[in-house]
């Protein structure tokens, strides 16, 4: 029993021991390790959280250069025995550019080194843990380590760019060869490293996104710029073409005397550029002066007589700006030493612009504009009166130019007036003592008063031709001063057919004496029209007597009338010689006589103006169709009546 106690009891001490054993020599330290792991991935989670909370995309170089003094410090923290030192890529060596903490000798900045470790490891993008005592002696590393007084420390390569990282941190450990070759700083530089990485990377594109973004800034700045510009040439642009075409409608509207017209440029002017005085001078050849020209703006006409320059004063601006063709202005005439200040004085002018206005390369004047406030004139202003200047110049002998032709045509209608006078009072007193001549003349010839000898009668008949032209041509002169001054027409409704057949029967004498076949034709239904029988049967009587007149032995005669909508049309038509086309458009003026026949022919040259002038009394129109050698279409058109066709009342209406 005893024995079984004691083997029971020795297996529980075995046991026991067995358990402490196990306990203290495995289980224990591997919870430490458990332990120390536990805390430090905490500390590590903390590290990176606070990093993470202050990260953020710096918008320039120096901003990343202070997040990685910031990653720096915080990572110093961590391991407060550690100390760094920041190297840049440059040409092919390697410059420090920043540091942490004491190292034995005083890093200095901007100093460059070869270190193709370096060079390795920034294009494998791996951290390279190195210990001096491994270094083989030779290399620049070494000396670097030597220099600082490094143990051991660990390159970490960062911003990448183009599969080559462009900077490296070289991390400093307070000791070489700790705890085995692991270094507890590794997750740190490599989540140091990712961070880097990653901000330089997105500030990459942000510098990259925001300098496109200033210069599409630039651009569309510029382009507003432009647009703005081109807006405001656009409305002085506009506001310039609005004046010259104010200027210009003003001109050729209603005023046509000088100082009218003028005087509407000037306002325009004036309400263009907000002045108070705006006054063109003109160079007087006569007095060797500028003096002002009616139509001032501004200034009183009758003060105006008070204000000439003579040429040879060089001290005036007006002067030299229309002796040298060039504009001037001037903030402040009245003290201004360019400019002689008693017209700035007598107008009480500030702001000044002169500027010369030339025609065909000559100077010929200037305009001289003026405010009452100082400096209130620009030099686009100065410009745009210049092109007003021109457009004054051209306007000015238009003016003068269309004064002249009207002076000239008044005086001309007045002359024709008193012509038209005295043919109608010369014509009204030969009438009387020819009729008398005619009349003797008749009863001479005809025997009455004893025989004649055959001499005798022979020149009486060449009186009594004489007679017959002349009365002719007197009858004619007063038709046309009847026809010039308020003739009275007898309208009423007559039928064409009829005027047609009369006249072509009265003619037909004449015809055949000259071997002329004459004919006449008429539509059947021709419309009445509303005229005066005995104007429009001379209408007809001249057509029919020129074709037989003009044509020679053997010619045809036709006269016709037709209906063309709403007009009535008679058309004498001859085979006859024709008339050239230059002659065309002068048969129907007066005393007009046509070249080859004026002196074969007989006549006054009066017949077709007359005809021209009744036709046109009526209403109507008058023309003709010819080419010389074959023959001439007389026509004239007169509008319908308005009745009923073929209703010609007996009772004839005047109009
Ligand atoms: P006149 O017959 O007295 O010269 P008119 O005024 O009747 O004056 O005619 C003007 C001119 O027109 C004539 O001189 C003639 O040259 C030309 N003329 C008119 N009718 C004809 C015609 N039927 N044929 C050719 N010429 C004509």
């Amino acid at each position: 029993m005893d024995q079984i106690v004691f083997s029971l009891t020795l297996t529980v001490f075995c046991a026991f021991l067995v358990y402490w054993y196990i306990r203290f020599a495995l289980i224990l330290p591997l919870e430490g390790r458990t332990r120390e792991t536990e805390r430090s991935f905490a500390r590590f989670t903390a590290f990176s959280r606070e990093m993470m909370d202050h990260v953020y995309v710096p918008e320039s170089a120096e901003h990343y250069g202070d997040i990685v003094n910031y990653y720096m410090v915080k990572l110093h923290k961590a391991f407060p025995d550690s100390s760094m030192l920041v190297f840049e890529s440059s040409e092919g060596r390697w410059k420090l550019i920043n540091y942490l903490k004491n190292f034995k000798a005083e890093p200095k900045l901007m100093t460059s080194y070869q270190l193709d470790v370096f060079d390795k490891c920034a294009s494998d993008g791996e951290p390279v843990r190195m210990e001096r005592a491994s270094l083989d002696g030779s290399s620049e590393v070494e000396a670097l380590f030597d220099s600082f007084g490094i143990v051991s420390g660990v390159a970490v390569p960062f911003m990448h760019g183009g599969g080559q990282a462009r900077r490296i941190l070289l991390y400093c450990e307070p000791c070489a060869g700790r705890r085995d070759g692991a270094y507890p700083e590794e997750p740190y530089l490599r989540f140091i490293a990712a961070q880097l990485n990653a901000i330089h990377k997105t500030s990459d594109k942000l510098v990259a996104a925001r300098k496109e973004q200033e210069q599409l800034r630039g651009e569309l700045n510029a382009v507003l710029r432009e647009l703005d510009m081109a807006g405001s040439r656009l409305i002085r642009g506009a506001k310039e073409r609005k004046a010259l075409y104010e200027v210009v409608t003003k001109v050729t509207g209603e005023e046509t005397d000088v100082a009218k017209g003028t005087s509407a440029i000037l306002n325009v002017v004036a309400k263009m550029v907000d002045a108070d005085v705006v006054s063109c001078l003109r160079f007087d050849e006569g007095r060797n002066e500028l003096v002002v020209t009616p139509g001032s703006f501004g200034i009183p006409d009758e003060e105006r007589m008070r204000y000439s320059i003579p040429v040879d004063n060089l001290a005036s601006a007006s002067v030299r700006s229309f002796l040298n063709g060039k504009p001037f202005m001037s903030p402040d005439a009245q003290n201004d030493p360019e400019v002689q200040p008693q017209h700035a004085k007598l107008w009480s002018i500030r702001s000044l612009m002169i500027v010369p206005i030339a025609l065909h390369n000559r100077t010929i004047g200037v305009l001289r504009v003026g405010s009452r406030r100082k400096d209130c004139f620009t030099q686009d202003q100065l410009e745009f009166l210049s092109i007003i200047a021109d457009e004054l110049a051209i306007i000015m002998e238009m003016i003068s130019l269309y004064e002249n032709v009207s002076a000239t045509a008044k005086e001309l209608a007045q002359l024709n007036k008193l012509k038209d006078e005295f043919l109608s009072t010369v014509s009204h007193e030969l009438k009387t003592p020819l009729t008398t001549i005619k009349g003797f003349v008749s009863v001479i010839l005809s025997g009455e008063v004893g025989p004649l000898s055959e001499q005798q009668a022979n020149f009486l008949s060449v009186v009594d031709q004489a007679t017959n032209r002349l009365t002719n041509l007197i009858s004619n002169l007063l038709d046309l001063s009847r026809l010039n001054g308020k003739v009275e027409m007898e309208f009423a409704v007559i039928s064409l057919k009829d005027l047609i057949r009369d006249s072509a029967a009265a003619m037909l004498l004449k015809a055949k004496e000259k071997g002329i076949s004459l004919s006449f034709s008429t539509d059947e239904d021709l419309p009445p029209v509303f005229a005066d029988v005995r104007w429009i049967s001379q209408v007809i009587d001249n057509l029919l007597i020129n074709a037989i007149k003009y044509s020679g032995r053997g010619a045809r005669v036709v006269i016709s009338g037709s209906t063309k909508g709403e007009v009535a049309v008679v058309c004498v038509e001859d085979t006859g010689p024709g008339i050239p086309p230059e002659e065309q458009k002068l048969v129907f003026d007066k005393f007009y006589r046509g070249k080859t026949n004026a002196s074969q022919v007989p006549g006054t040259g009066l017949g077709l103006a007359i005809s021209k002038s009744v036709v046109e009394k009526h209403g109507g129109k008058i023309w003709l169709e010819s080419r010389a050698g074959s023959g001439s279409r007389f026509l004239f058109a007169l509008p319908v009546a308005k009745q009923k066709r073929g209703a010609v009342p007996a009772d004839a209406a005047g109009r």
